[in-house]
């Protein structure tokens, strides 16, 4: 067997003949083995940590865990073999971030930015951040709007054919919003406000529709919009429902037609529970939730993305009388703020299913296992703080066949801290092994 140290050069060989249009792998066949010495394992969070044990990963895919440390078993002479030793390390599922914005980050420089870059520049910008979330342990993250027009697209499609550097994405395109709603662009002139407009913006059943399928067309996995005002909108709209139930019902039934799950960014408890009446997939942050939103989250199976740390990261900057916060968003972050963790807490007792995610954009790229913390602030223990993001997170993106444990058959998303995150949660923040479809990316 050839050793080779680098597990980068993974992707390349299988050797193949084409004969009137059937392949036939020759003989000589390669395969790409990766073999993964795990001191301690928590292949399916909330099970048991097992001790010693080996992950063997064929072409992306986990083969097998065994008991004990074992090299490469039934390796071929041409397969090429890489050997991660994690022996002093955790080892667990690549981390799953249900909320952010991989294509922006807030700062003083966003409002300009969304006028002098190009498609073409957003994506690069975008490229980067994508990067951190990846290094920072999360091997999916689901984009709840991104603007312009392919950025995002072009990024999500760039990272899953081996272009670019990233975590696997899926992607919203466009947020779906009412005029004058949290999803459109804020305090711009009127000349520069239309060439910023967005396909995702509607107003009545047949422009939702239509808005929706759009989104669709442009290959949108998931369908997000604004249910309530929002806090980072430049405009003195509160944070109550914006959509009518009428708009809400055809975006849901439009969606739900064309394959996509909806997901509802929600403050107030009026556009939270209009949302999960109109039979919304999850609802993101859910700040001013109440029993009742409790409730039909339970009857409808839908759930929670609390974003804890974005109600964190917008108190602060309210809080500093320097910050670049316009007046009106400064009002709406101190009351959504600190709301957001009360409200989890509140969630996580009344039993509502909560996947992990952060609303990174917002907060810094690469920050985003800073939420775990919070979460156990709310109530949770580390091990269903570490379940939220890993195997609650794959069943809300409906993919918990592919990702979410450490199982044979599933892709080989795979990270390692080097501390015990069920002692301390925090150790998630600093990850020192990321390996996404058995390449590895990040090694102690
Ligand atoms: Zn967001």
């Amino acid at each position: 067997m050839k050793k080779t140290t680098n597990s980068r050069i993974f992707g390349a060989a299988v050797s193949c003949i084409a004969i009137a249009g059937i392949t036939i792998a020759s003989a000589a066949q390669a395969a790409d083995i990766a073999v993964v010495h795990a001191g301690r394992l928590l292949a399916t969070p909330g099970g048991a940590v097992s001790t010693e044990q080996t992950i063997v990963i064929r072409d992306g895919v986990i083969a097998s865990i065994a008991s004990g440390y074992i090299d490469a078993p039934d390796a071929g002479p041409n397969d090429r073999v890489t050997v991660h030793d994690l022996k002093d390390h955790f080892v667990l599922p690549g981390l799953i971030d249900s909320h952010v914005h991989v294509t922006s980050e807030l700062g003083p420089g966003g409002k300009l930015a969304a006028v002098e870059n190009s498609d073409a520049d957003t994506v690069i910008i975008g490229a980067r951040y994508a990067k951190r979330n990846l290094m920072a342990g999360f091997t999916t993250v689901r984009d709840v709007g991104a603007r312009g027009e392919d950025a995002i697209f072009a990024l999500r499609d760039g990272i899953a054919r081996g272009d670019v550097i990233g975590p696997r994405i899926f992607a919203s395109g466009n947020t779906i919003s009412p005029t004058g709603g949290h999803g459109q662009s804020h305090g711009y002139n009127n000349e520069v406000f239309h060439v910023l407009k967005s396909s995702g913006v509607c107003d009545g059943v047949a422009e939702c529709r239509k808005s929706v399928r759009e989104q669709v067309r442009r290959s949108a996995d998931h369908i997000k919009l604004v249910s309530t005002g929002g806090v980072l909108s430049d405009t003195a709209a509160g944070t109550g429902q914006q959509f009518f139930d009428d708009e809400l019902k055809a975006i849901m039934d439009t969606a739900h037609a064309m394959g996509r799950q909806v997901t509802a960014h929600a403050h107030g408890a009026d556009g939270v529970n209009a949302a999960l009446r109109a039979g919304v997939d999850s609802i993101e942050h859910g700040t001013f939730a109440n029993s009742e939103s409790f409730r039909l989250f339970k009857r409808n199976g839908a759930y929670l993305v609390p974003t804890i740390l974005a109600g964190v990261t917008v108190a602060e900057l309210a809080d500093d009388p320097d910050s670049f916060l316009p007046p009106p968003v400064r009002e709406k972050a101190k009351q959504v703020g600190p709301q957001i963790l009360e409200m989890t807490k509140a969630a996580h007792k009344a039993g509502v299913k909560i996947a992990f995610g952060t609303d990174t954009g917002v907060s810094k790229h690469g920050d985003n296992a800073r939420e775990f913390s919070l979460l156990v602030e709310a109530g949770m223990t580390p091990m269903q703080a570490i379940r939220a993001a890993t195997v609650v997170a794959a069943q809300h993106l409906g993919h918990y066949d592919k990702f979410g444990s450490i199982e044979a058959g599933k892709s080989a998303d795979i990270i390692a801290v080097d501390g015990d995150p069920l002692a301390d949660v925090t150790e998630l923040e600093d990850v020192d092994f990321v390996m996404k479809e058995g390449v590895a990316y990040k090694a102690p």
